[in-house]
């Protein structure tokens, strides 16, 4: 079995990361994308996050109907900060038969170095990046150049077209009232709008 693990804060989900998750399901025939949000991640510790079970509804209804993409709560139900070596440690001890494939974007893959443990987070997943909006195919690959080795060796590139769409930006235009049409799906739309959720930022 290959079981892609999408870590994020998802703070909203965006076709941003439908469409990074739908790559690398295709590209490295992944049989499950589980998209596991933080509770608390390292890197965005001074910022107020919508709640877990906001995160987790709005997940829930972005990936309605497509059974190969699963919302895994275990960070939520750990608590604490959500450390991606921990996640994986586990993961591995669930589903020994698996090979996990950890994804993300160009922004995270610079910042790996610094996480927990890399090294053994190279170990225990396949790290599958996709460029920014930032970040051309070019500059990706000069990033994995600059990583060590051991982190190297388990990194897999996949082409996306950029896809400029952030959380950020979602949360800036709803703070000013602009449109989220056609960034997000239609239900996580609603949700947020009945929700109330990022009008002030
Ligand atoms: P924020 O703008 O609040 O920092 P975000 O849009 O980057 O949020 P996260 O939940 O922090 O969303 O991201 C989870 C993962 O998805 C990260 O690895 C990030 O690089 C990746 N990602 C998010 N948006 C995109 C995108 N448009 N293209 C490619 N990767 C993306």
């Amino acid at each position: 079995m290959k079981l892609g693990i999408f870590g994020g804060t998802f703070d909203p989900v965006h076709y941003g990361h439908l469409i990074l998750a739908e790559t690398a399901r295709e590209a490295c025939q992944l049989d499950e994308v589980r998209f596991l949000p933080a509770y608390s991640p390292p890197h965005k510790q001074n910022q107020i996050i919508t709640t877990g079970k906001q995160r987790v509804e709005m997940l829930e209804f972005a990936t309605a109907g497509f059974p190969e993409f699963v919302v895994d709560q275990r960070e939520l139900k750990r608590e604490g900060t959500s450390y991606t070596v921990e996640t994986l440690s586990e993961m591995t001890e669930q589903f020994p038969e698996a090979e996990l494939h950890f994804l993300m974007g160009a922004d995270s893959l610079i910042d790996l170095p610094n996480w927990r443990q890399p090294q053994r987070i190279a170990s225990l997943a396949k790290i599958v990046a996709v460029n920014r909006e930032n970040s051309s195919h070019e500059d990706l690959h000069q990033v994995v150049s600059n990583l060590p080795d051991s982190i190297q060796r388990s990194v897999i590139i996949l082409e996306m077209p950029p896809i400029a769409i952030s959380a950020s930006d979602l949360r800036l235009r709803i703070s000013e009232k602009r449109s989220i049409r056609f960034l997000t799906p239609r239900p996580v739309e609603r949700y947020i709008q009945e929700h109330g959720l990022y009008r002030a930022l």
